[in-house]
């Protein structure tokens, strides 16, 4: 006996499950089908007179659904085998869940029968289902029937009656097949054995296809690796362009927009179990929050994307093969490089989505049609939003193709590529032509007006990094640095930038900062802060020290944070002076990483370095792109377009870097002044000693008589530094000199020795145990270096001939009175005959170098200054004197003034944080007799192997 069972749910949700349109409830009622694994589906329907449906009908011959199985099912909606089993019973993977799809036959009539025929032992059981839309409680079961051998088949039948005009209408029009064939597509794909039919006619899934592409994808989430594949079906017929989550086999769950333009007909395909265990789980409606799903929906809009350029590019070659017999495809050359045939291809979709859609352009002469593809070409050399502008302001294409056409270049790769070639191409003539300004001297006398510079370089962050890029302007941090800058370091270094217009010259411009601000997103700020020194300045230790120190105070301010604020501090000046070298080359850090602290960094750097370090980012990135590069001279023309408001208007390009100073030995000797015809400049005179490691500066204009002098000068400061001499491992002219020391009482057996051994060890023979002492407390040993007789003055002559050397030629006449007191042709002078030595803990100087440097004011009417300091640095050593008064400072009445040294400290050369551990020490160089002196130097256990004879 039939039974009635009532559904169990509410009125509103069943509403809302069959209310569907009539596409999807046929779909549903299909996949309920195919899950069955029909070979075969028929929707048999029958038209009115009237225009309306008498039935429809959904008929297969799948497995049929059991009569145990139909009552879980049609008495409460939770109920379906597919919740448990995912691939019907000959492998094909379901497609509906929990049984909602039989419902969605009310979408379409209100009377639904569902027969169900199926195999139960050697015969078939058929039994009915039969529900009314408007008595949902009242869902009638029939009883069970067994049918007779032989009798009947099995098969599932849905008929449908009261039929809903307008979704029936929906489901069954011919112009409505394609979505629903769409529908079945990839599915068909992988199981292109079943057949649907409408009243007999077959739908034909490969007539439909055009072309699909397909690729696969991984994403990965935790330690879980799931495979995508995205097929893009490209369509015969126009089409609404979706994209379908499906399982792996293709069964769309669900379905949603293509989310890209394309002007193609395609849909695009997600197959994958990861899509169907959200299905399971019931949650593939919140796709949109699925961040695997949203990394692969990217990914299919890419693909997607890239397939609709590469189509289109294949139906534009017969029109592009016509503009080029007429000769008006604006591009003649054949493409040498993979930019330039990306380029052609964008430009010959253009040119045909123009040719279909722009009405007017196939009316116009050749002419005309040329100029406006020359237009394109054009705007695609500069970038996509040019060509954009190109499109919606010059050719009056539709709104729906401009924007198929913009989306297509904004979002393809091959647009990033245009864009980047492009600023790659601007940034590298850009370079180009900064060099130039800077170092080209005849060109830069003429305008480099450094707050042109500024202007310029503010606006190209770029060239200290691509994370400098976006920055802005911060108040609070151009507050911060006018306070430092201006009222606490008492420097006027502070120069907001300048006005356009405003033209003074060169040498009235005070160093600028400048300064911009980049979010590290939740990691707080970094403040760039660019010092700009004057272009005939040089970076050295003194403007090392000052950056430095205004580093640490500025970054330490209160009003930025302190934990979410990063400091980088840039020195830039047109050379850096070699004494920086070690600072500059330090371990384990960037090339002018000078020091870091807690929160800041402090770089130095040359423009050259930062010309070619910005070169060698983007040369990199131009070889990838494979493209070609334009010379100076338009690197120059770029900056002058570009910043045609900063640079004067007579620049003229210079070619004078041809050109380099020969060097001609002088005829005078500076040192004595006599000319070649009473002295001989036969030698070949370094401008450093050699005994403090080798090196190649040379004096043009010693004679060979000053040479001589100044050798004497040389042994007593070789004797006098002879122990590090050996320690360190400086080689001289030949080799490393091995230390020697005097004997005591001329006994030979009283001598010590240190040699250099040629595998960098060091041999010390000690045979006096008055050399050496252990210290077992702090684990050190002394060792006392007798050494042999020297004069300490000759140690002061020679660094003072090295200062000498260096004394810019506007000095000479000041300073005459040094110049003969060094060559012994006057016997009295005025100077302070010290040296300040420190020994570096941390940097070494593989190459020595020295330096000079003159006080910015030689007295300021209570405290005198020496003219000139000299900077001697080798190995771990640094050496500092005082030039002897100059006649300036000896004319000034210093008896009744303070006199002033200032000494670069120790550390400048060293770790700043090590700034306890190196010290001055002070040498006494006065005494013009020979004398002897012991030295003593410490080392810690495992320097050195201790050999102690008896
Ligand atoms: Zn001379």
């Amino acid at each position: 006996m039939a039974k009635f069972i009532d559904i169990g749910v509410e009125k509103d949700h069943i509403e809302s499950l069959t209310k569907a349109n009539g596409i999807n409830a046929l779909a549903e009622l299909l996949w309920n089908s195919l899950d069955a694994d029909a070979g075969e589906v028929r929707i048999e329907y029958k038209s009115t007179a009237l225009g309306g449906y008498d039935y429809i009908k959904v008929v297969d011959d799948g497995h049929g659904l059991t009569y145990e199985k139909a009552q879980d099912v049609f008495s409460r909606l939770g109920g379906s085998e597919k919740k448990t089993q995912t691939q019907s019973p000959t492998g094909r993977q379901y497609h509906g869940k929990e049984g909602k799809g039989r419902y969605k036959g009310l979408a379409l009539g209100d009377f639904v029968k569902f027969t169900s025929t199926y195999k139960n032992n050697d015969s078939f059981s058929e039994f009915t289902v039969t529900i009314d839309r408007n008595q949902l409680s009242k869902t009638e079961i029939s009883d069970l029937r067994q049918l007779k051998k032989n009798e009947g088949k099995a098969g599932f039948k849905v008929e449908i009656s009261n039929i809903n005009l307008k979704n029936a209408d929906n489901a069954l029009k011919t112009e409505n097949r394609n979505e629903l064939e769409e529908k079945f597509a990839s599915y068909w794909i992988s199981y292109p054995k079943f057949k649907i039919f409408f009243n007999n006619n077959e739908l034909r899934f490969s007539s439909l296809i055009k072309n699909s592409e397909q690729k696969e994808i991984t994403v990965e989430q935790g330690e879980l690796t799931y495979r995508f594949i995205i097929k893009v079906l490209e369509w015969n017929f126009e089409n609404k362009k979706k994209t379908y989550l499906c399982n792996a086999q293709g069964i769309p769950f669900l379905e949603t927009n293509l989310g890209i333009r394309s002007s193609i007909p395609i849909s695009a395909f997600i197959q994958s179990v990861y899509i169907e265990k959200l299905q399971r789980d019931n949650i593939l409606d919140l796709y949109e929050a699925d961040e695997v799903l949203q990394t692969v929906f990217k990914a299919s809009k890419e693909f997607a994307r890239e397939y609709t350029r590469k189509r289109l590019h294949e139906y534009s070659k017969e029109f592009i093969q016509e503009l080029k017999q007429k000769g008006i495809y604006p591009y003649k050359e054949p493409a040498d490089n993979i930019i330039e045939e990306s380029k052609r291809q964008v430009f010959d979709i253009v040119a045909l989505q123009i040719h279909e859609y722009l009405p007017t352009f196939n009316d116009q002469d050749d002419r005309n049609k040329k100029f406006i593809l020359t237009l394109v070409s054009e705007a695609l050399e500069n970038d996509s939003k040019n060509l954009r502008k190109i499109l919606n302001e010059v050719i009056e294409l539709p709104e729906e193709q401009r924007e198929d056409l913009a989306d297509l270049l904004e979002s393809t790769s091959l647009s990033n590529i245009i864009d980047t070639m492009t600023e790659i191409k601007n940034r590298l003539n850009f370079l180009n032509g900064l060099e130039q300004i800077i170092y080209d001297k005849e060109l830069n006398k003429h305008f480099l007006e450094r707050k042109h510079l500024h202007k310029i370089i503010i606006e190209e962050t770029w060239l200290f990094g691509d994370e400098y890029t976006y920055g802005v302007d911060d108040v609070t941090l151009k507050n911060v640095l006018k306070s430092y800058l201006k009222d606490c370091l008492k420097r006027d270094d502070f120069e907001e930038i300048i006005s356009s217009e405003d033209n003074s010259n060169l040498e009235t411009i005070p160093d600028v900062c400048l300064w911009q601000q980049y979010s590290l997103g939740t990691l707080g700020k970094e403040n760039l802060v660019i010092e700009l020194k004057k272009p005939s300045l040089n970076a050295g230790i003194l403007e090392m020290g000052q950056i430095m120190s205004y580093a640490s105070k500025i970054s330490s301010d209160k009003r930025f944070p302190k934990d979410k604020t990063r400091w980088k501090f840039l020195l830039i000046t047109k050379d850096v002076k070699e004494e920086l070298e070690p600072q500059l080359k330090q371990k384990n850090r960037k090339f002018g990483h000078v020091t870091e602290g807690e929160n800041f960094d402090v770089y130095i750097l040359s423009w050259g370095d930062i010309i070619s370090e910005a070169k060698q980012r983007h040369e990199f990135i131009k070889e990838k792109l494979n493209l070609n590069l334009q010379d100076n001279e338009e690197g120059l023309d770029y900056l002058k377009t570009k910043y045609k408001q900063y640079l004067p208007t007579d620049l003229k390009p210079q070619y004078s870097n041809n050109y380099k100073p020969i060097n001609i030995k002088s005829k005078v000797c500076k040192y004595c002044e006599k000319s070649d015809k009473e002295t001989t400049f036969k030698q070949q005179t370094h401008l450093l000693p050699e005994l403090i490691g080798e090196n190649n500066i040379y004096t043009q204009d010693e004679c060979d008589s000053c040479n001589a002098i100044f050798s004497d000068y040389e042994s007593s400061f070789s004797i006098y530094i002879r122990p590090y001499i050996t320690l360190l491992g400086i080689k001289g002219k030949k080799k490393i000199p091995a230390f020697q020391s005097r004997t005591i009482d001329r006994n030979e057996k009283t001598r010590t020795t240190l040699k250099h051994l040629d595998n960098n060890q060091k041999q010390l023979h000690i045979q006096s145990l008055e050399d050496y002492s252990i210290n077992t407390d702090d684990k050190t040993f002394d060792i006392n270096f007798r050494k042999s007789p020297f004069t300490p003055l000759k140690i002061y002559k020679c660094l003072l001939k090295i200062g000498l050397s260096l004394l810019p030629n506007e000095y000479y006449n000041f300073n005459k009175q040094s110049f003969e007191w060094l060559t012994n042709r006057t016997d009295y002078i005025n100077c302070i005959p010290y040296s300040y030595n420190t020994t570096l803990l941390r940097k070494y100087f593989s190459t020595p170098f020295a330096d000079l440097y003159r006080a910015k004011n030689i007295s300021d009417g209570l405290i005198d200054y020496p003219e000139h300091l000299l900077i001697l640095a080798f190995g771990n050593q640094v050496m500092q004197i005082f030039l002897p008064f100059s006649e300036e400072l000896r004319k000034s009445d210093y008896n009744n003034r303070q006199l002033e040294l200032n000494l670069f400290p120790g550390f400048m050369y060293d770790d700043i944080e090590n700034l306890n551990g190196s010290s001055i020490h002070i040498c006494d160089l006065s005494s013009s007799e020979s004398i002897t002196e012991n030295h003593k130097i410490s080392f810690s256990y495992g320097e050195a192997e201790i050999n102690i004879q008896h």
